[in-house]
């Protein structure tokens, strides 16, 4: 990856004049079957981006409660465009048609406006839980027949395919936008790339500037996805494979709850309550004298998630680690 960034062919990205950044923006449009991408530095701002193309003050976004743009993004959607969100109970950061449904405002005038709906492929902290075909089926039919815009956040939509077998573009079709993130399984250093029409697409590129995210040699970084792209989706499978080995050696641990069978893709999120300890406790605690790097993400809730630079000598040390503890 390294190599080919440092032999990528550049140019003003600015003036869409960057040929790798170019090439890459052409192989995700072409991946998630849209008109058109942009290549922009981060997956938090293609979501911020999308939403404040599609939505105008007061209008409302549905989402899972669990959700990244609700929950990790700084309040964008309201600090940005004045957009509102409704959070949804999903299961595991899934929900379904008809919770959308019953989310929809009626017309008047004395409510906000309902506008979009955003789907998380996979959902993070709920435990990386792939959206099947059929339930995101369900949900578009409920927003098509409202006249509602389909965003999905496509973070790790490539583990959902690996995972799944269902392609990518048989997963972006019922979207208006879309992205994926370079920056996460795919092991880049920076970047992802936001898809769909080529309006969207245009009124995208005015929120690129404005936010600050257009760049110059964006080719250095273009490479590096596209190297990912090339070699580091179908790996993605041994993640999968270490985050299942990683569950089933701490499922029947004494204090630690969780369902092995529950594990679809790269991320491991079990309950530590039994141990004694807050989720907090139980993180700083494996960090600290066992190298081992967890996430929390509720008061009793472990996050452990697996990626290029975990093999299975790690995963054993990690379950060595929770053993102990
Ligand atoms: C990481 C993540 C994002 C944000 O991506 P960045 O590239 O870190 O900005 C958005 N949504 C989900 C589900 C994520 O996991």
């Amino acid at each position: 990856m390294r190599e080919a960034m440092l032999h990528a062919e550049v140019g003003d990205e600015q003036r869409r004049g960057d040929p790798t950044t170019l090439r890459l923006e052409a192989r995700v449009a072409e991946l998630l079957g849209k008109e058109a991408a942009v290549f922009l530095p981060s997956g938090a701002m293609c979501n911020q981006i999308s939403f404040a193309v599609h939505c105008r003050a007061g209008d409302e976004i549905i989402m899972d409660r669990t959700a990244h743009p609700l929950n990790y993004e700084a309040g964008g959607p309201s600090a940005l465009v004045g957009a509102v969100i409704r959070p949804l109970d999903g299961d595991r950061g899934v929900f379904t048609a008809g919770q959308v449904e019953e989310a929809i405002r009626p017309a008047g005038y004395e409510m906000p406006k309902t506008r979009v709906v955003s789907i998380e492929q996979t959902t993070n902290i709920r435990g990386g839980v792939c959206w099947t075909m059929a339930a995101v089926s369900a949900v578009a039919e409920v927003a098509r027949r409202h006249h509602l815009v389909m965003h999905m956040d496509g973070a790790r939509l490539l583990n959902a395919v690996v995972a799944t077998g269902v392609s990518a573009t048989e997963f972006a079709a019922p979207f208006d936008s879309t992205w994926v993130d370079f920056s996460k399984g795919l092991g880049a250093p920076v970047g992802a790339a936001l898809a769909g029409s080529r309006d969207f697409i245009e009124a995208a590129w005015v929120w690129k500037h404005r936010l600050g995210g257009a760049m110059r040699q964006s080719g250095i970084l273009a490479a590096a996805a596209l190297y990912a792209l090339d070699n580091n989706v179908e790996r993605l499978a041994e993640d999968h494979a270490n985050a299942g080995r990683f569950a089933n050696g701490i499922a029947g641990l004494p204090g630690i709850n969780l369902d092995p069978a529950t594990v679809e893709t790269n991320i491991v999120v079990f309950d530590v309550s039994g141990t004694g300890r807050s989720a907090k406790e139980f993180a700083e605690r494996a960090l600290a004298e066992h190298g081992v790097q967890f996430s929390t993400v509720g008061e009793s809730l472990v996050r452990a998630v697996t990626h290029l630079d975990v093999d299975a000598n790690g995963i054993d040390q990690a379950i060595t680690a929770v053993a102990r503890m």
